[in-house]
């Protein structure tokens, strides 16, 4: 990315402030696409809670990609950015059956990850065809609460409780037309990914009447240099060859699905923020800059790097800093980092910033939440405001304490 297209932004757009590049998310989304051409049907659902912006969404349902949703409300910003019904995937994890109705009466596949709403919905509604969320128990997963596919998982129903699915689906007369598996972000080993195929292939056998198989995701991308991602080239090659010879075994030309989020936008997202002090310490040097984990809470969250560089100063000489935000509690976003010298007033540019960023961006210590941009076909759009003081206290009901 060009460091002087993104100071013009701060200049116009002000900071801290996230910005988009369109020609990434494209580019991921074809690469996927390219991977697995050798399979006739092929569907990518975005997951939204990467990044929800209606913009970006506008932007997959103009590639063809459809949506995976983990509530209602992110539906409906589906539903808002143009995406049929028929191309959102809803995959919640313990939601009531209410919500489930309300999804399932806008016609939105519904994907069911326990039992017992399966068996409630079942018979409520045997007309409208299930996904089910298959725990394949398998390990896999960057850190323990990305890993979600672990036997003791609070997510989809164990393999080993398919004989009671089954039941259900025999005793409620319901439709069962998709199997899917989400086991954790962060697959790195494609062997590992293909032994959670194989429990997957051997689980749809059981459903003859399924249309589709969904994989999830997982698809780790490069935060720092030098880190391993998933090889989606040579995953495709694999996993496509045994998908077409599983169609045929299974003597129907299945859909094949994957739901990447943080593959489509993690690297095509920029978080750009001022340097308010440089602070020197006996031992370290702070840079604080106009944001927080209010804004960007991944290194606190979850330990995750975010590469930081200066690109007010790129070419300056190196030094180590600990880069910190302006809350009023311990908000670092990296320590002892080799950063280009940092002066005030300076921007600092942090990478990987397009998934699961602005969406767990809060307004704790009642800051307002950032502006973002996306940088489309040559023009940079604002595709949302900063917060004001009027979004704080919209909400607040004001009594009178006379
Ligand atoms: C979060 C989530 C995804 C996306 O995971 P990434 O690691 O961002 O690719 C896909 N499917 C389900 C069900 C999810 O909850």
């Amino acid at each position: 990315m060009d460091n002087q297209l993104l100071l013009s932004l701060t200049e116009k757009y002000g900071s801290p402030l996230y910005v988009y590049n369109a020609d990434k998310i494209i580019s991921q989304y074809n690469r996927i696409t390219e991977a697995f051409s050798s399979v006739k049907n092929l569907k990518l659902n975005y997951a939204v809670k990467a990044n929800s912006n209606i913009s970006v969404l506008k932007l997959f349902n103009k590639l063809s990609s459809g949506i995976d949703t983990v509530s209602i409300q992110e539906v409906q910003l589906g539903l808002e950015a143009g995406f049929y019904p028929e191309n959102i995937i809803y995959t919640p994890n313990g939601v009531s059956l209410q919500e489930i109705e309300q999804v399932a009466n806008l016609g939105v596949q519904i994907n069911i990850d326990n039992i017992s709403i399966l068996e409630q919905f079942g018979h409520h509604y045997p007309n409208i065809p299930v996904c089910v969320r298959i725990n394949p128990h398998i390990m896999a997963g960057g850190n323990h609460k990305i890993s979600v596919g672990h036997i003791d998982s609070k997510f989809g129903i164990s393999i080993h409780q398919v004989p009671h699915i089954k039941r259900v689906v025999e005793n409620t007369k319901m439709h069962i037309n998709g199997i899917h598996m989400h086991t954790g972000s962060d697959i790195l080993d494609i062997d590992v990914f293909l032994a959670a195929t194989e429990i997957l292939f051997n689980t749809a056998k059981e459903f003859p009447q399924i249309d589709f198989i969904d994989f999830g995701s997982g698809f780790k991308v490069p935060y720092k240099e030098g880190d391993i991602s998933t090889n989606i080239e040579e995953l495709g090659e694999k996993l496509s060859k045994r998908f077409n010879t599983f169609c045929k075994e299974f003597g129907k030309d299945l859909t094949l699905m994957f739901e990447p989020g943080k593959f489509l936008v993690s690297e095509a997202g920029y978080f750009l923020t001022h340097v308010n002090v440089v602070k020197q310490t006996t031992s370290t040097v702070f840079a604080s800059v106009d944001s927080g984990f209010n804004h960007l809470i991944r290194p606190m969250l979850y330990d995750s790097y975010h590469h930081i560089h200066n690109i007010s100063n790129p070419n300056g000489r190196e030094r180590y800093y600990s880069v910190v935000g302006y809350i009023c509690e311990t908000d670092t976003f990296g320590s002892n980092r080799r950063i280009s010298e940092i002066r005030e007033g300076d921007v600092l540019c942090f990478n990987n910033a397009g998934a699961y960023c602005y969406t767990m961006a809060s307004n704790y210590n009642s800051r307002y939440r950032p502006a973002e941009v996306l940088l489309y076909n040559g023009n940079d759009y604002l595709i949302r405001k900063q917060e004001t003081f009027n979004d704080l206290i919209k909400n607040q009901v004001i009594i009178d304490l006379d």
